[in-house]
C-alpha cells in the first residue's frame, strides 16, 4: 500500500466529517490569497497547506525537485518531475501533516483557509483530448440520432474513439459560461441561421493530467499507462447541441465545444484513488494486444451533476460513476500513443459523457431529456430540456465513504449566462 493512503493516518489539521479532503487524499492545486500570489497547494479539511512556505524551509529537499517548483503559479513543473517524485513528495507532505508532526506549530504560517483563497485552474493545459468512452452514453446518442436497434458504429467496440479538443479555453470551475453564438439549421427545409445556442448542454466527465510521456514515435502500453498519469479532476465538457448538429459533417465536433470546458481546481492523484481500483466490463469482441490489459483498471467515483437555478433551488439530475467506462484509462493512454503521438506535462485527457445503465445516471441533458421530449421539472415549477441562462451546472464527486476515507474531488461549478 501507499503509505499517504493508510486508512488509519490522523492530522494535526481539524477535518470536519464528511469533508472531500482528509490525510489519505492530500489533492494539489493553485491557489491564491490577498497576500499570497498564485501557488501549489495542497487541500487538507477547510485548509489549504501552503507549499511554496514549505518548500522554503526546505522541507521538501532531497525529493528530486526544486524548491522553485514550489513557487510557479501552474503545476507543470512539479508534474514534469514524473510519477516517482509527485509519489514521493505526496508521502512527504502525509508525514509533516501527521498528528505527530512539529509542523503543527508553524499552521498559522503554512495554513490557509480555503474560504479566504482562490483557486486557479492548476496546469496550463497544452493540448486537450476528448474521449466517447462510456457505452452507455454511445448507445444513447446512435439510438437518437441514428438507429435504435443498431446504435453503436462498428469501430467503437475496437478503438476508444476520440478527438483533439481546445486547450485555451478549459477554465477553472467558477468561472461564468458565455452562452455561445454559432450557425444553425433549426428546420431542415430552411437555411441556416445565426444566433445564440439554444440547446446548450452540460457532459458529465472525469479527466486525467498527465506526466511527460515519451519522446515523439514511441508508445506507451497499457502497463505503463499509470506512470504517465498524475491524477484526476471533475470535467463539464460544454457542449452547444444545435451549432454541434450542423457543423459536425465529416470533420466531427467544432465550435460546437471548443466555447468552453470547466475543470474542478483540485487534482486528485492516482495514487490517493488506488484503493478504489475496480474490475472493469468484459470487453467483447477482444481487443487487439496493445489495447488487452490487466488488473483493475477502473476506478469507483461516485459522480452526480446538479441544476440550480437562479432562484436558488437546485435539483440532481444525474447520479452516476466513473467505474461504468467500457474503456479505461491505461487503453485510452496507449491508444493514443499507439501510432507515437507524444504527451507533455500537464495535458488533459477527458473521458468522454459518463453514462450509466439506467435513467437517472444520463451524463447529459441530451440524453436526460431525451433529446428534449421528457423536459426535467424543477422545484421553482420550471421545466429544463437544456441549460438556460442564470443556471449554475455543478459536478461533484467523490471514491470511499460509508467507512473508508473519502477521496473526494470538491466540485466544478458554472454559471451560464448570456
Ligand atoms: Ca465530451
Amino acid at each position: 500500500m501507499i503509505e499517504a493512503n493508510r486508512p488509519d493516518l490522523r492530522s494535526w489539521v481539524d477535518v470536519p466529517a464528511g469533508s472531500d479532503f482528509p490525510m489519505q487524499n492530500l489533492p494539489f492545486g493553485i491557489f491564491s490569497t490577498v497576500n499570497r500570489s498564485p501557488r501549489p497547494g495542497v487541500a487538507i479539511g477547510a485548509q489549504i497547506l501552503d507549499l511554496r512556505v514549505v518548500a522554503e524551509r526546505g522541507l521538501l529537499d532531497g525529493l528530486g525537485c526544486d524548491r522553485s517548483d514550489f513557487a510557479k503559479a501552474t503545476l507543470n513543473t512539479f508534474i514534469g518531475r514524473g510519477k516517482k517524485v509527485t509519489r514521493t513528495v505526496r508521502n512527504r507532505l502525509s508525514e509533516l501533516l501527521r498528528e505527530d508532526s512539529s509542523l503543527a506549530e508553524d499552521a498559522a504560517s503554512v495554513l490557509v483557509e480555503q474560504a479566504e483563497a482562490t483557486l486557479h485552474l492548476p496546469v496550463q493545459i497544452g493540448d486537450y483530448t476528448d474521449f466517447y468512452s462510456s457505452e452507455d452514453h454511445a448507445r444513447n446518442v446512435g439510438k437518437m440520432f441514428r438507429d435504435p436497434d443498431n446504435a453503436l458504429l462498428p469501430n467503437w467496440k475496437h478503438i476508444p474513439v476520440g478527438y483533439h479538443g481546445r486547450a485555451s479555453s478549459i477554465v477553472v470551475s467558477g468561472t461564468p459560461i458565455k452562452r455561445p453564438h454559432g450557425q444553425t439549421r433549426p428546420n431542415d427545409t430552411e437555411p441556416p441561421i445565426y444566433g445564440p445556442s439554444r440547446l446548450l448542454d452540460f457532459e458529465l466527465e472525469m479527466a486525467f493530467v498527465t506526466h511527460p510521456g515519451k519522446p515523439l514515435g514511441d508508445t506507451i502500453s497499457t502497463a505503463e499507462a499509470d506512470d504517465y498519469i498524475f491524477g484526476l479532476a471533475l470535467f463539464n465538457d460544454w457542449s452547444a447541441r444545435d451549432i454541434q448538429k450542423w457543423e459536425y459533417v465529416p470533420l466531427g465536433p467544432f465550435l460546437g465545444k471548443n466555447f468552453s470546458s470547466s475543470m474542478s481546481p483540485w487534482i486528485v492523484t492516482l495514487d490517493a484513488l488506488e484503493p478504489y481500483r475496480v474490475p472493469g466490463p468484459v470487453q467483447d469482441p477482444e481487443v487487439l494486444p496493445y489495447l488487452a490489459y490487466e488488473g483493475d483498471a477502473h476506478y469507483d467515483v461516485a459522480l452526480q451533476v446538479e441544476i440550480i437555478p437562479e432562484s436558488g433551488e437546485g435539483k440532481t439530475v444525474c447520479q452516476s460513476n466513473f467505474k461504468h467506462m467500457y474503456w479505461n484509462m491505461h487503453q485510452q493512454l496507449a491508444h493514443h500513443t499507439v501510432n507515437g503521438c507524444n504527451i507533455r506535462s500537464g495535458d488533459v485527457m477527458a473521458s468522454g459523457t459518463i453514462s450509466g445503465p439506467k435513467p437517472g445516471s444520463f451524463g447529459s441533458m441530451l440524453e436526460i431529456s431525451w433529446r428534449g421530449t421528457q423536459p426535467v421539472q424543477m422545484p421553482d415549477g420550471s421545466e429544463r430540456k437544456f441549460i438556460l441562462d442564470g443556471d449554475t451546472v455543478r459536478i461533484a464527486g467523490f471514491a470511499g465513504g460509508a467507512g473508508r476515507p473519502r477521496i473526494g474531488f470538491g466540485k466544478v461549478d458554472g454559471r451560464v449566462v448570456g
